[in-house]
């Protein structure tokens, strides 16, 4: 039997203004929404979907055959779509990526809407793209609509701007089928092409209040989460944002990797070597994605410290830091062993500090 969604809480004054704008039919047609990971963008985008394909005038209504479909995340006329890890074939048929789609949105379904975000390695794929931009052509099965909702559309995965999938896509959110809605939403809206964000209408979705967390976390599907852990330290911790909290302990584990390399680099050069070495010749390559994400954000916090305190030098080198970690996130994604790539930014970075 389907499970259903968890409910959607909070956003009252968002939600009022977009249920505001189906019924004069002033929604536009490709949507953005921004806001920091773990509020429900997702959530909330797929009750707009619900919104638009129900059918009845109090919509939504939770009971016509459209509503329970998307409240199970199984309505054919609502796609929903985030970052996988690569299913390996450029070419993937659109049944398989799917079906894998299907399989990860049942487990998210199922574990009361609280999941880690996708690893540093999952993107949204060409293959995945190129599906849309098919099922976009099509009309719809059920409901009078279709809606794309895609989940931090900031990883979608485009190798080259001459891509026909890519181009294809663009035309799509700049002139949607009449009967098509998209919904993309972003945590790092900065990170998305300006040819992606200039086709969309922004809109900021704001944390949960503490009280809107604590109606969250009451809900079945979160008592794993909460894990015995306090309400009131739970509430606390997650600024809004309770769906982050399923991220917590590997966000620890990436930041804490992340300072052993920037000591090692910056403190204790003898141990660069060995802090290289540690990171392994492949395997685990998100959890190395999360480290060196992890990295730029102490290097940021750094160069932000030393920039306040007027040391123009060291605020300096952490920017020309961030070059190369960035440099070092590219090379990681071209598959080069995490050793290496560790070894390379470690002696940059030493140099800067040096
Ligand atoms: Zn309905």
């Amino acid at each position: 039997m389907a499970v259903p969604l968890t409910p959607l809480i909070g956003h009252a004054a968002l939600r009022a203004r977009l249920d505001e704008q189906v019924r004069r039919g002033t929604l536009a047609s490709s949507i953005l929404f921004t806001g920091p990971p773990g509020i429900g963008k997702q959530r909330l985008a797929l009750w707009l979907g619900q919104r638009l394909l129900c059918a009845e005038p109090s919509s939504p209504c939770g009971e016509c055959a459209h509503c329970r479909y998307a409240i199970n995340a199984q309505h054919p006329d609502l796609t929903w779509v985030f970052p996988r890890p690569n299913l390996g074939d450029s070419r993937a048929a659109p049944d398989d990526v799917a079906a894998d789609l299907a399989e990860e949105a049942a487990n998210r379904v199922a574990a009361g809407g609280i999941y880690s975000r996708p690893d540093g390695s999952a993107g949204i794929y060409m293959y995945v793209t190129r599906m849309l931009v098919a099922r976009a052509s099509l009309s719809p099965a059920l409901a009078r609509r279709k809606v794309f909702v895609i989940g931090e559309a900031d990883r979608m995965i485009s190798q080259a701007a001459s891509d026909q999938a890519a181009n294809a896509f663009l035309k799509l959110l700049e002139e949607p089928p009449a009967d098509t809605t998209l919904i993309l939403t972003s945590s790092e809206p900065g990170a998305l092409l300006p040819t992606i964000r200039s086709r969309v209408i922004e809109m900021r979705v704001r944390p949960l209040s503490d009280g809107e967390v604590r109606e969250f976390l009451a809900l079945p599907g979160a008592a794993a989460i909460a894990g015995g852990a306090p309400l009131d330290e739970l509430v606390a911790r997650s600024r809004g944002a309770p769906g982050a909290l399923a991220d917590a302990k590997p966000l620890q584990e990436a930041e804490q990797r992340a300072r052993a390399m920037l000591d090692a680099a910056v403190r204790d050069k003898d141990r660069i070597y060995r802090t290289a070495y540690a990171q392994g010749a492949s395997g685990a390559r998100g959890a190395f994605s999360d480290a060196l994400d992890a990295l730029t954000g102490l290097v940021h916090a750094r160069a932000r410290a030393a920039a306040t305190a007027g040391d123009d030098t060291a605020a300096a080198a952490g920017a020309r830091t961030i070059v190369f970690i960035e440099e070092a996130k590219r090379d990681a994604e071209r598959n080069l062993a995490p050793q290496l790539v560790t070894f390379r930014l470690l002696e940059q970075i030493a140099q800067e500090y040096r």
